[in-house]
């Protein structure tokens, strides 16, 4: 692909320049050509200039395909992906794909993450008020919705999922995420109510405590299954609770993992 970021390039020589804390001995250089990719010690240094460099052309890519609302391509430019995947996949973390994240889930694409997060704003000029999140994965999204939303909670049902999250998050100190370990079909009724409620997981049909905890006014998006599309199709769905009722809009074809009960 003639558009493939520079990224793994200008990493490469951001390390394999020398900095005054690390001994200039090309022993930097001498492990690059031999494993091909610098240590993860090595890569977080260096990858901090060039990183922001590919996320702004992922977040121009974003903006290219129709994303608008200012606060969410500023998130998608804030928040660094690659801090979220496993370190052999780092090259792909700004590229339009979905990424394994162990435990047979994925991290979604940054084009469906910012989707996503544009239909839950709706508009709104400001932050959203507290969200909740089904799925937390890598944390990645998470991440993101808490520089959209006053306070975050997210949950997951995979404690493997969980912890790593938890870790990958550490580093940005995201005072108004919550991460919760839980089956999330349930919701989680202590933050309620929500004014958006996010699942990065689809199932037959979206869980009635889902919309019991949205506020009057709020609004929901999920991958759901059934009915939706031609049998067996995901499609994302968004639900209004308005004082009328609930209105129930169903959009584009999506492939999320499976919404699971119970915790594991
Ligand atoms: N937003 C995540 C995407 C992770 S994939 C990210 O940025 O990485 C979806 C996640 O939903 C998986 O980790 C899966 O374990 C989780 N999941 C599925 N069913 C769930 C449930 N009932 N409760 C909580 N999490 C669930």
């Amino acid at each position: 692909m003639k558009e493939r970021p520079t990224f793994p390039a200008r990493l490469d020589f951001t390390v394999g320049k020398p900095k005054a804390s690390r001994p200039a001995t090309g022993h930097a250089h001498s492990v690059l050509s031999q494993g091909g990719r610098p240590p993860v010690g090595v890569l977080s240094q260096g990858v901090g200039l060039d990183s922001s460099a590919v996320r702004m052309n992922m977040v121009h890519k974003l903006a290219g395909q129709g994303i608008t609302d200012p606060l969410v391509l500023a998130a998608m430019r804030t928040i660094e992906r690659h801090r979220f995947v496993d370190s052999a996949l780092v090259n792909q973390a700004y590229e339009d794909t979905s990424l394994p994240i162990g435990l047979g889930q994925t991290i979604s694409k940054p084009g469906v993450v910012s989707r996503m997060a544009e239909l839950l704003r709706n508009g709104a000029s400001g932050r959203l008020g507290r969200v909740l999140e089904i799925g937390t994965g890598c944390g990645y999204q998470a991440a993101v919705l808490s520089l959209l939303a006053q306070e975050v909670y997210s949950i997951e049902r995979l404690r493997g999922l969980h912890d790593k999250a938890r870790e990958n998050l550490r580093h940005l100190r995201l005072a108004n995420l919550h991460l919760l370990f839980g089956d999330g079909m349930a919701g989680y009724a202590k933050g309620a109510p929500y004014a958006a409620i996010i699942a990065a997981a689809g199932g037959e049909s979206v869980p009635q405590a889902w919309v019991d905890q949205l506020a009057m006014g709020g609004r929901l998006v999920a991958p759901v299954s059934a009915g939706a599309t031609a049998a067996g199709q995901q499609a994302l769905v968004v639900i209004d609770k308005t004082p009328q009722g609930i209105r129930q809009t169903v959009l584009e074809a999506v492939h999320f993992v499976p919404l699971k009960s119970g915790i594991a």
